[in-house]
């Protein structure tokens, strides 16, 4: 597996990245990093993520990791996209500044298409709007100047029917009315659109959130049960959704759980993904791969692309109800686990579509000077 003592090159062949853009530009203070994993479904895309990184070189390996996810999330989604990511090297709280986005705007643009950016951790709208004075190239912005705006809603919709696909498989049904589930992270933006879908559909909610404060309209709309932040993995229930943070299925918490589904939102769950993908498995518990279910956001900012309609976005987003099923049989076909499978869906898409591609298309031959040379 890779880590900071390689080189970077030894990093980019590893996980296998097309292209790595270093961005740099003292005047406006900008140290960017744009990975672009693949690009055979489509244009890089992925948000730009600004961090306060210890080293240049965590920073790589930060993009690096992170645009690889995200070709496996585009192409297990369906979607004609590949995987990008950037990283902004600084303090979110005090190093912003109009120049600096304008900056990597221009960096941007510079890759004429090949990478599309989008907010991230430590970035904005506002942010967005500077970089979109640059570049023509950036997605998930505000509904007032024509974009998607805030993604969390398909997100938490794409999340519930692929809950759904999982109760079909677990329960035979795919009602989720009286099923016990806990939300994790309930006063999110996810966990709440997520709560209200659970709501309508007759299902018991349990949930929790940093912030209790957060809980009160949750409680009073959804008649949700309130639990302790602890207390969520040990719940007697059926269905645990993450809509918090990663790295939160591990071997502490994997052993408490009493559940037969875990679903939700949260990027990265799976502590190790192989160690823990494997553990949920041999517990009997069928774990929907994160970036499969939540990939609602994607499929939101991939319909700003063709002009948005949040109804459209929507529609395209249950079709996660079918991908997660998918995963499943596959899983289930190959006793594999399912976070497997679904990197398995991923890599078949992408060389099936590449397979096909090495079908040339020769639109600007120029048949004149063909025959007279
Ligand atoms: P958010 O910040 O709005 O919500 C997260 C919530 O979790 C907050 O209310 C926070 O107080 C709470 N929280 C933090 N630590 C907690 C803990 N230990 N226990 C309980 N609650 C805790 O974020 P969000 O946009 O709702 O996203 C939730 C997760 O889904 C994140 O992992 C995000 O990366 C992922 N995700 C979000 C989207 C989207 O469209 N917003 C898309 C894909 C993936």
């Amino acid at each position: 597996m890779e880590n900071i003592s390689q080189t970077p090159f030894e990093l980019i062949d590893e996980l296998e990245h097309e292209q790595v853009v270093y961005c740099s530009n003292k005047e406006t203070g900008l140290k960017a990093i744009i990975g672009i994993h693949n690009t055979s479904l489509g244009p890089a895309l992925g948000g730009t993520r600004m961090w306060n990184y210890a080293n240049d070189k965590e920073a790589l390996l930060d993009v690096l990791r992170l645009s690889r996810g995200m070709t496996y999330k585009a192409a297990v989604a369906g979607l004609n996209l590949g995987g990008g990511k950037a990283v902004i090297i600084g303090d979110s709280r005090t190093q912003k500044s109009e120049q600096l986005f304008r900056a990597f705007g221009r960096f941007v643009e510079g890759l004429s298409g090949r990478y599309i950016t989008a907010e991230d951790v430590g970035t904005n709208v506002k942010d967005m709007e500077y970089i979109m004075m640059e570049t023509r190239h950036v997605t998930g912005i505000p509904e007032e100047v024509g974009g998607s705006g805030d993604p969390s809603p398909v997100t938490a919709y794409g999340t519930y029917v692929g809950m759904k696909a999982c109760a079909h498989d677990v329960y035979g049904s795919d009602s989720l009315e009286g099923k016990k589930v806990v939300v994790q992270g309930a006063g999110g933006n996810v966990g709440k659109h997520l709560c209200k879908f659970l709501h309508k559909e007759g299902a018991k909610i349990y949930v929790s959130d940093m912030f209790e404060e957060k809980l009160k309209p949750i409680v009073a709309e959804c008649n949700a049960t309130v639990v302790g932040m602890d207390e969520v993995y040990g719940i007697d229930a059926d269905i645990f959704s993450p809509a918090a943070l990663g790295a939160i299925l591990n071997d502490e918490t994997i052993p408490q759980l009493k559940v037969k589904i875990v679903a939700g939102a949260a990027n990265n769950q799976l502590k190790n993904e192989n160690v823990h993908g494997q553990m949920l498995k041999d517990r009997g518990i069928l774990y929907a791969p994160d970036y499969a279910i939540n990939s609602g956001g994607l499929i939101n900012v991939y319909t700003e692309l063709e002009g948005y309609n949040r109804e459209r976005a929507m529609k395209k987003a249950s079709s996660i109800y079918d991908i997660v099923a998918n995963i499943i049989n596959i899983s289930k076909a190959e006793n594999i686990p399912p976070h497997v499978a679904s990197a398995k869906i991923a890599m078949d898409r992408i060389n099936n579509v590449s397979n096909a591609k090495k079908i040339r298309v020769y639109r600007d031959m120029n048949l004149f000077k063909m025959r007279n040379s």
